[in-house]
């Protein structure tokens, strides 16, 4: 089997994407693409079998229905270089292969994230932020991490001077100096890293690196990227209660004498969703929508000839 090569994955590769003041991303490699999930996902068939699908509508399915496996074959190399506070967030997912820069062999260089906008605290998110610090606060700050950057980069350096291990001196650096890794990860855990990292909860620096990290990933599969952005990253669960709300709903729309099926019908082609086959047939989509709502009683409309 030939190795996959995505020629939009081709163009990025090596490029360095900048991110915050002094950071980047690098894609420095990738295993497969769209082709390589669609692969995985036929290997029980075999060679002669009939293809009961399309590519795109089976990688769809596989996100729909969270049929991981064949996802986690593709896999991604990144070189990333990110302030210490954000690489705190990010080594948090497990399921991924790190190999960071170490601060007892090397000495640390002077580079610090210096933010241009300093944001208040939130009120009601205990862990995020809010509004920005008004602007005389916010170029006093500037000044002030500045000078404390300064000052402590300055001790630093003055204790590796005098002899002080590395392991040791690297004690009075603050969070915001930036370290780098390598970062493997498969689609599947990329794309939980996303959910979570995107997600307006997440602070604001790590989602500026998971953005570069979507385009990336986007540029090798953008298949399974659309079906993620549809299924996970823009769809929602709906909970027991919310689905005995949305049938109540629907029993009140039958009493006001709307037809349930062409409404939804029509709210959900509205929305983008192929609700018929080439045939004229409903979707397995919209029927699994269907099944959501309890509605089973309908007949599928006749196959055009
Ligand atoms: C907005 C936000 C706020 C956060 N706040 C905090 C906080 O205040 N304090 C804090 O400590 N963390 C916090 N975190 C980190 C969070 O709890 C997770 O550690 C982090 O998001 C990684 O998620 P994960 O464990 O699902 O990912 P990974 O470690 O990559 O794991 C991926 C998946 O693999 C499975 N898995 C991995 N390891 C195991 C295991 N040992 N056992 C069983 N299943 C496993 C799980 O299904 C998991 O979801 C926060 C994260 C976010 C996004």
């Amino acid at each position: 089997m030939p190795h996959i090569i995505t020629p939009e994955a081709e163009e990025i590769l090596d490029k360095e994407f900048r991110v915050l003041d002094k950071g980047f991303i690098i894609l420095r490699d990738y295993m497969g693409g769209d082709q390589r999930i669609v692969d995985a996902a036929r290997v029980s068939y075999q060679a002669g079998t009939k293809k009961t699908s399309t590519d795109r509508g089976l990688i769809r399915y596989l996100l729909r229905n969270k049929h991981t496996t064949p996802l986690e074959k593709i896999r991604f190399e990144f070189h990333i270089k990110l302030p210490i506070l954000v690489m705190r967030q990010w080594i948090r997912h497990r399921m991924s292969s790190t190999n960071e820069e170490s601060a007892r062999y090397s000495i640390m260089k002077e580079e610090f994230y210096f933010p241009e906008q300093w944001r208040l605290q939130s009120g009601t998110n205990k862990q995020g932020s809010s509004s920005n610090v008004s602007e005389n606060c916010n170029s006093l700050y500037i000044e002030d991490l500045n000078r404390h950057c300064e000052e402590t980069y300055k001790l630093y350096e003055k204790m590796i001077s005098e002899g002080v291990s590395r392991e040791m001196a690297r004690m009075v650096l603050p969070v915001n100096i930036y370290t780098q890794f390598y970062w493997t990860i498969d689609l599947w855990n990329l794309m939980h890293f996303l959910r979570l990292r995107m997600d307006s909860h997440a602070q604001l620096e790590i989602r500026e690196y998971a953005k570069v990290v979507e385009m990336c990933a986007r540029a090798v599969c953008p298949i399974a990227m659309e079906a993620w952005t549809d299924y996970i990253y823009e769809a929602k669960n709906f909970s027991r209660m919310e689905v005995g709300a949305i049938r109540s709903l629907l029993q009140d729309t039958k009493s006001l004498n709307l037809t349930g099926i062409t409404l939804w019908e029509t709210l959900s082609s509205d929305s983008g969703m192929e609700t018929r086959t080439e045939k004229g047939e409903y979707s397995r989509e919209f029927k699994e929508f269907l099944d959501k709502l309890g509605i089973t009683n309908y007949e599928n409309p006749e196959k055009s000839h």
